[in-house]
């Protein structure tokens, strides 16, 4: 744990120094020193510049070290994304490649170039293979075990992806992705309870509980957007019907603005918010109808979990100033006592997608999610 408070530290206030390092942990100068020498050894972090003073000592100032870095990659239901992220969180290299309906194919490629960027970027070293999924992973049985969007046949991605890229890799399902970039590269300093909901062409959820992240039983905690809403809706990807995605996705926005303008053009969401600025009252409708939707299913959050933050991400924060009133005032409308939890747009999906992949490799290395024959020190 006092490695993990040294490493946040060194992450937020870098360049910093040893002296500094004790006096804002509380710890130990010794235990800190002890700390760095372990965190150098494994190349986590790396000293840099000596800061001159007019008196005394010299203290060296320590930085993440930046030459490690990690392949990642971003599948969705219709296409992939795979980068380089380094340990600051910077993307070295981005490239998209369509998905196809044979798993063992699309891995084939995705493999392909992630080696590819790795020749490009030989002078760093690369610590794993980070991956989100639009579904459900359990690390346990290492098993993609629910995935309504991406219809692959059952397949062991990572068995296949460690073969052929000869590194370990992490998986774990885009909004636990998202919720983890948010603790290593964004700003959750002091936030323990926190619930980040992706909204896209699906719905999913993380949730950090008392400073944990909830994983549940084989990694199905956070299943908000199955929960039946309207049992007059759609049939769901998953079997049901009217789950909260069905009626508040950003396909259900889409279904929308089909009904009001009865226009049958094939449309995404960004074209559906371009017509909302353009004027385009059905857009305006389809979108404040689907913010409606998403307001009142985050209710059952609110009660079940009552963060202190609800972070939303995926497309529908590129409409967020019109969308999140909306959003807000359904929210809060049946918050039973106190506060209710504050309502943050974070990052455009597929940067935090990438950096939550990456922070899948990372989190290998704290102390809640290291390996038990690791932990000890
Ligand atoms: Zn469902």
């Amino acid at each position: 744990m006092n490695r993990d408070v040294v490493l946040e530290l060194i992450r937020v206030r870098q360049p910093i120094s040893r002296a500094d390092l004790a006096r804002l942990s509380g710890l130990q100068r010794s235990t800190v020193s002890l700390i760095i020498e372990e965190l150098l050894e494994e190349g986590w972090i790396r000293e840099g510049a000596v800061v001159h003073r007019p008196r005394g000592r010299r203290p060296t100032l320590i930085g993440l070290n930046d030459d490690l870095a990690m392949l990642v990659c971003d599948i969705r239901p219709t296409h992939a994304i795979v980068a380089v992220v380094d340990l600051n969180g910077r993307f070295l290299s981005r490239e998209s490649l369509p998905i196809v309906s044979d798993p063992s194919k699309t891995l084939t490629l995705i493999i392909e170039r992630m080696k590819k960027m790795q020749r490009k970027h030989t002078q760093k070293t690369f610590e794993g293979v980070g991956i989100s999924l639009p579904g459900r992973y359990d690390r346990e049985s290492q098993k993609m075990l629910f995935a309504p969007n991406l219809k692959w046949p059952p397949f062991d991605i990572q068995r296949t992806l460690e073969r052929g890229m000869g590194m370990k890799v992490e998986m774990g399902n885009a909004a636990n992705a998202c919720l983890l970039s948010e603790m290593w590269f964004g700003h959750m300093d002091g936030v323990r309870n926190a619930v980040l909901v992706t909204i896209s062409e699906g719905i999913g959820a993380g949730i950090l509980a008392n400073g944990q992240l909830v994983m549940g039983q084989h990694g199905m905690a956070g299943e908000f957007g199955h929960i039946p809403v309207d049992p007059a809706g759609p049939k769901c990807a998953c079997g049901a019907v009217g789950c909260w995605e069905t009626v508040a996705s950003s396909t259900a926005a889409l279904r929308y603005y089909a009904e009001l303008s009865h226009n049958a053009r094939e449309l995404t969401l960004q074209d559906l918010i371009k017509l909302a600025e353009e004027g385009d009252q059905h857009a305006d409708a389809a979108l404040k109808k689907q913010a409606c939707l998403i307001g009142r299913g985050m209710r059952s959050i609110v009660a079940a979990l009552s963060p202190e933050v609800i972070l939303v991400t995926g497309d529908i924060t590129s409409a967020w100033t019109r969308v999140s009133p909306v959003i807000q005032e359904q929210m809060v409308a049946q918050v039973l006592a106190g506060s209710p939890p504050r309502l943050i747009a974070v990052d455009e999906s597929e940067v935090a997608r990438l950096r939550g992949a990456a922070a899948l490799v990372l989190q290998r290395h704290t102390g809640q999610h290291r390996p038990k024959k690791d932990r000890g020190a």
